[in-house]
């Protein structure tokens, strides 16, 4: 079988076929002023298996994760704190890139920090200027203008209105406007600024993921990811820039992993229902429990509860007990069947449950030959819930 996966730009689940045999792959990585929570997590974790399983496959796949250290929050958080602003992204990137490890997440082969890409995305947004695909506000704010973009709104099936204009904070987030690329420093209550080309100011969120995948992708990537909710209006704005940018669609698969919720509801601090991964562990639920939860399908919302986290340990209680009990002897071979089965769930737009359930099933089964443990190892290494493989 042949992978297939959902392309949000396409609305379709399609046959994947990168340009080379380098996978070129983005994804929307941390915003530094706090911990990360599952919900995030989940995204993450997600974007590891879709990696371990182009690798699976055959790909060598170049990943790259930006981190956002310069923008609302994170400028917020410091100023609430009093403290620098690299303090903060410092402090909460540490401990992205520990978390990452505790979960057993692979490295991105490049994890770029917006702060150290001010130059480029003022270029950018320099030539957007120069080529008419941008304007400057009175306040120094440059916009990227929507209504030039002929596939403005492709992406979230958007319509763009005639009577656009640009957006300002009170303004409706869902509707189609023009977009801030550089935000002049009277946009800015604060000191947290850059003095460039355009005059001083910072680059929007938008800018910087599309700089800096550019930057490090080249014009065209194969697969850029993200959760469901940065579709519209990041995502469509990030694809706008690089085009008008290039001139070429900048992404050929868009994969969107959709959301966590707890109990049912929203993660929200005021439900009380909101968990980074700090709070879970400190619960004393194990990593890699955690990981099998978060393993789910990626199209669907993902329900997380500590009912179910406490089944989670059990199973992976089970499966260490059954690898254990694995005999050093050589037994019944086991099936290519099985292997097959789990190829082809996943090659089904990453059918993790399905492959999940094959590797119970199998335990379920009974029968702990080396055969059928060396091939639990082999499906590890897609999914990750292993401590004992090396990275
Ligand atoms: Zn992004």
């Amino acid at each position: 079988m042949v992978l297939k996966l959902y392309n949000t730009l396409t609305g379709k689940k399609e046959v994947f076929t990168p340009s080379k045999k380098e996978v070129l792959m983005y994804s929307c990585g941390p915003t530094v002023h706090d911990y990360a929570h599952i919900g995030n997590f989940r995204t993450f974790v997600f974007v590891d298996v879709l990696r371990r399983w182009l690798e699976y496959r055959g790909y060598d796949v170049k990943l790259v994760m930006n981190i956002t250290d310069i923008d609302e929050k994170t400028i917020e958080r410091a100023r609430r704190k009093r403290m620098e602003l690299k303090e903060v992204t410092k402090k909460y990137a540490d401990a992205f890139f520990d978390d990452l490890r505790v979960l057993n997440i692979k490295s991105a082969r490049f994890y770029p920090r917006a702060s150290e890409h001010i130059r480029d995305m003022a270029g950018i947004a320099s030539q957007l200027l120069k080529n008419g695909r941008a304007f400057k506000a009175d306040d120094g704010t440059v916009y990227f203008d929507i209504t030039k973009a002929a596939g403005y709104g492709t992406l979230s099936r958007k319509e763009v209105n005639k009577h656009v204009r640009a957006r300002t904070k009170r303004e409706d987030y869902d509707v189609p406007k023009h977009f801030a690329l550089w935000k002049s420093k009277d946009d800015m209550d604060g000191g947290f600024f850059f003095e460039t080309e355009l005059g001083r100011g910072r680059p929007s969120w938008h800018l910087e993921c599309c700089t800096m995948a550019m930057k490090y992708l080249g014009p065209q990537l194969d697969i850029h990811t993200g959760g469901l909710d940065l579709i519209f209006p990041h995502h469509e704005n990030s694809a706008a820039v690089s085009e008008a940018i290039t001139g070429r669609t900048f992404v050929k698969y868009w994969i969107h992993v959709s959301l966590l919720k707890v109990n049912g509801k929203k993660m929200s601090k005021t439900l009380r229902n909101y968990f980074t991964l700090r709070d879970i562990l400190k619960k004393g639920y194990s990593p890699m429990a955690i990981r099998l939860i978060l393993l789910s399908n990626y199209r669907e919302e993902l329900n997380f509860t500590f009912e179910k986290l406490d089944e989670s340990e059990k199973k992976m209680q089970k499966l260490n007990n059954f690898l254990k009990s694995c005999s050093k002897e050589r037994g019944i071979k086991a099936g290519r069947e099985i292997e097959e089965e789990f190829e082809n769930a996943m090659d089904d737009d990453l059918d993790i449950k399905k492959a999940l359930n094959i590797i119970f099933k199998v335990i379920d089964a009974g029968r702990p030959t080396k055969e059928v443990g060396e091939i639990i190892l082999k499906f590890n290494k897609v999914l990750g819930i292993l401590v004992e493989e090396s990275k």
